[in-house]
């Protein structure tokens, strides 16, 4: 193949995308003394990264994959390490806290349909074990006292939490800048071409040649990925989200869908719509999550809305995140999930490691896309 005269090898890999999941493997890879360049689509594209609801969260994640339960539960033991190591490089707390998250319900049966599903997750084989409590609407108060008389009870589990997220993909971009790594926004990538022993990368702005790849383009790997031989079928999932006014420190756990954050503002999430790629806010939705938000916390009635967005979630078929290297092209690898605020401390402590190293180790094999191949063919 003839090297086109605009084409430059200014690192040895490629992460296409530079949202959350494509910012933490990349920041993971500098760290370890990778020449890293992110190339990334820029503003026309679909962004979960800065839409999403900021949780750290494990209860409720893994069931039909108990590994997905195990390295959930990895990420959120690690994420003290992700936002010391963001403070010392970057000085941004990203107010990541940990107290235990809630689920509250509003009925017996919504109790009952919860508790039916945190017995079925925790009673998969290989199920990871971590505590988690029922709690019935006298407990749930004495630990939440700003919650209403609908609260029938709740379940409690101590490992979930949350951030900021904004703050935090402030501080992956700045993290990478200072450890090396090189970001070009308004990078479309249009191709990429397997080459001698690495990669061609193309798009409007240019051609870089490169010895790995890592497509971390969110709803973006699923174009990208048959051109290295990887299968990454992922799906939009649209989800609102509503903010109201800073308030009084009311509430001090994160709860599935409210929480409020370190700058008082309250959020109220997130629905989860299978429209393709929608993105408007429909005043039916944010209404219906409204109401449950003001039976939960009463006080919310006197709160203002200041702002209501939607952003896509980037849905595999299982929902579970797809972590491949290319049995055609190795070097080439794949990366995405949905939960890419919990999963941020294992893509930057643990999964950029095995990239670097060049093999993804058996106990992430549950998350190849090979497992759609069996299924479909079963
Ligand atoms: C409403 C909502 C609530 C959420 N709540 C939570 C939560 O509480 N906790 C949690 O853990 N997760 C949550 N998430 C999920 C989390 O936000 C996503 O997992 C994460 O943002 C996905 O990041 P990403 O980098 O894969 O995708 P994106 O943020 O979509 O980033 C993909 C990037 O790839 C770039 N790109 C695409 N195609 C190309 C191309 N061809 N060339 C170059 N660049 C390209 C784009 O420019 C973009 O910057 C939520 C998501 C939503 C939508």
């Amino acid at each position: 193949m003839t090297q086109n005269s605009k084409t430059v090898s200014e690192a040895e890999i490629a992460v296409i995308g530079g949202g959350l999941v494509g910012s933490a493997t990349a920041y993971g890879l500098a760290q370890r003394g990778a020449r890293v360049l992110v190339l990334d689509e820029g503003d026309i594209a679909y962004r979960a990264s800065r839409g999403n609801f900021a949780l750290v969260w494990v209860q409720s994640k893994g069931l039909g994959m108990s590994e997905y339960a195990a390295w959930t539960k990895t990420s959120a033991e690690q994420w003290s390490t992700l936002a010391k190591s963001l403070r010392d490089e970057t000085d941004i707390d990203v107010a990541h806290h940990q107290p235990g998250g809630f689920m509250l319900c509003l009925s017996e049966a919504e109790l009952e349909a919860r508790i039916n599903a945190m017995r079925r997750l925790h009673n998969q084989p290989r199920m990871v074990q971590y505590p988690y409590e029922i709690l019935d609407h006298d407990e749930t108060k004495r630990r939440l006292p700003a919650i209403g008389p609908d609260v029938v009870g709740s379940v409690f589990c101590p490992l979930d939490g949350h951030v900021n997220s904004l703050r935090l993909f402030r501080a992956l971009h700045l993290a990478m800048a200072r450890s090396g790594v090189s970001y070009r926004p308004n990078s479309h990538v249009e191709s990429i071409k397997p080459d001698r022993d690495g990669f061609l990368i193309d798009g409007p702005w240019g051609q870089v040649r490169v010895q790995k790849v890592v497509l971390a383009a969110g709803l973006g790997n699923a174009r990208l990925g048959p051109m290295v031989g990887l299968h990454a079928p992922v799906r939009p999932s649209k989800g609102q989200v509503i903010v109201t006014e800073k308030a009084a420190p009311f509430l001090h756990h994160p709860i599935v869908t409210v929480r409020q954050t370190d700058e008082g503002g309250v959020m109220i999430g997130d629905s989860q719509e299978d429209l393709g790629f929608d993105t408007v806010v429909t005043p039916p939705v944010i209404s219906l999550m409204a109401q449950r938000a003001v039976r939960m916390f009463p006080l919310l009635a006197g709160l203002n809305v200041v702002r209501t967005w939607s952003a896509l979630r980037v849905m595999s078929p299982d929902g579970f995140p797809i972590y491949d290297q290319s049995q055609s092209y190795p070097g080439a690898f794949v990366v995405t999930c949905h939960s890419g605020v919990t999963l941020a401390a294992n893509h930057a402590l643990t999964l950029a490691h095995h990239i670097l190293e060049g093999t993804l180790p058996a106990s992430l094999e549950a998350f190849s896309s090979r497992r759609f191949h069996v299924s479909s063919a079963a």
